[in-house]
């Protein structure tokens, strides 16, 4: 119990003596079977049985981080913003205005609607999480007011959008609350999901930070180089802090599949790229968990795009499969299963 105890705390994570150049504890170090769900194993064998809307048997979430994107521009105000920044000797700007207009012809990849029409053609209902960034910040390309009318579309549409944080955010609390004001001052509502870019993460601080300014739920916690389950769940839980002896009141959905990991890090191929997809997707099916997956909007190219097609034939055709926004199953979630959930835990891994 023990061990499944500090596994569901992730008590290796904690002051980690070894991290990655992004501050990512290894995972053979945090969690070195992390292709079991051995805790959520555990619950459902326990009596746990997790219930979804309209009696399906799992849950699957969708989800996009908006890293790379163009700005649109209207040539008019482009030309005039460019020669005014040049007359008044604002380089800066013109540079930035100049990078923007090469990016389209550079990059054609940095898209949103394919992504959208994909979604729109399987009627799959996601999130997106946008950067927030400022010019002079790393990894900034594009300005969250640019993407006013994507939002506004994707709103309307019935997407939801949470906030990408920056590099720094996890471990900047006041750099976290910037960036999700500039988010809310384009959304006009309160932002209550969030996944760090690179999946970077402090344990437990970036929790209590977001705690603090008021999200809901997080879904950063997964491994970059490998599929998973990173505590051991592939439920959404509430992180307890073994030091505090007290939950924090934030929901985590565990982060299970990312783009990036199959070819990037793994170096997988497309066929066993998804063979590994399908055996954590039976997995997380088997005890009836939420399947969690972000896919970037600039990788629908190549190998990239011919897997992801993949995936969503296997989910489109599974009737058992409630394909949801990360909000709705956070919302869900704590009214239908926490609770029962938590019983469980307190009377025996958390004793
Ligand atoms: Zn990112």
């Amino acid at each position: 119990m023990d061990k499944l105890r500090k596994l569901y705390c992730s008590l290796n994570e904690y002051n980690p003596l070894i991290v990655d150049r992004y501050e990512r504890v290894p995972s053979a170090l945090a969690n070195n079977n992390a292709y079991e769900a051995e805790v959520s194993g555990y619950l459902y064998n326990e009596g746990f049985r997790p219930v979804y809307k309209d009696g399906k048997k799992f849950a699957v979430c969708f989800s996009h981080d908006i890293d790379f994107i163009h700005e649109p521009k209207n040539k008019n105000s482009f030309f005039i913003s460019t020669i005014q920044s040049l007359k008044r000797g604002k380089f800066q700007k013109v540079i930035y205005n100049s990078k923007n207009l090469l990016s389209k012809f550079q990059n054609p990849e940095w898209d949103l609607n394919r992504l959208i029409d994909i979604e729109e053609k399987h009627n799959i209902l996601s999130t997106y999480y946008f950067l927030c960034l400022q010019n002079g910040e790393q990894d900034f390309n594009y300005t969250i007011e640019s993407q006013l009318k994507s939002i506004g579309y994707l709103k309307q549409a019935g997407y939801e959008i949470g906030l990408h944080g920056g590099h720094e955010a996890y471990s900047n609390i006041e750099k976290m609350l910037i960036e999700k004001q500039r988010l809310e001052n384009i959304t006009g509502e309160n932002t209550k999901g969030y996944r760090n870019h690179y999946l970077r993460f402090k344990i437990p601080g970036t929790w209590y930070a977001l705690l603090q300014h008021g999200f809901s739920y997080d879904t950063s916690f997964g491994f970059a180089e490998q599929l998973g389950f990173r505590n051991g769940m592939c439920y959404p839980f509430r992180p307890y802090d073994p030091f505090k002896k007290a939950y924090i009141d934030i929901l985590e959905l565990p982060l299970i599949a990312m783009d990036v990991t199959f070819f990037k890090y793994m170096g997988l191929t497309v066929n066993s790229a998804f063979r590994l997809f399908l055996l954590i997707y039976e997995k997380v099916k088997k005890l009836a968990g939420a399947l969690t997956i972000v896919w970037h909007n600039n990788q629908l190219d190549g190998e990239y795009g011919l897997l992801y097609n993949k995936i969503i034939q296997k989910i489109i055709e599974e009737e058992d499969a409630w394909v949801t926004t990360s909000l709705q199953l956070t919302d869900w979630w704590k009214e239908n299963n926490l609770s029962k959930m938590e019983d469980i835990l307190n009377d025996s891994i958390l004793l």
